[in-house]
């Protein structure tokens, strides 16, 4: 994706294309593989002088109401990012810590079910030991 898209994207969803926010735009969409906000900043410092964990945070929950990205609420000690923002599952190593895609599974609800809710969108969490670490262990 060029510059010009990623700024075409921001635009689209009603969102001023500053230089930090493209850098982390262009970044969930090279990098799908769940980054936090930490490791984000951790990769992005150099580059873009002025950046803060602050304003990585803050675009991140940005673009997550905006739906460019996902949040992760997956692991309790901290928030996962995905720029892929299509139906999936996930699956958190308790050993490693990472985060992995799953398929969605089909899950059904009929109305009578749900009392009335509204649903707009699930998310299906995993957690065990991931098969790199099942390796690891034998
Ligand atoms: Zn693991
Ligand atoms: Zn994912």
């Amino acid at each position: 994706m060029s510059t010009q898209d990623v700024r075409q994207l921001l635009v689209e969803k009603g969102i001023s294309a500053s230089r930090p926010r493209m850098a982390i735009l262009n970044y969930m969409l090279t990098h799908y593989n769940h980054p936090t906000a930490d490791d984000i900043f951790r990769d992005l410092r150099t580059e873009v002088s002025s950046l803060s964990l602050t304003t990585v945070y803050n675009t991140l929950k940005l673009f997550a109401e905006k739906g460019i990205c996902l949040s992760l609420t997956i692991n309790e000690k901290q928030v996962h990012f995905d720029g892929h923002t299509h139906p999936h599952s996930h699956f958190l190593c308790n050993k490693c810590g990472k985060v992995y895609d799953l398929p969605q599974p089909e899950i059904h609800l009929d109305a009578s079910m749900l009392e009335g809710h509204n649903v707009t969108n699930v998310h299906c969490y995993y957690k065990g030991i991931c098969s790199e670490c099942m390796k690891k262990s034998n």
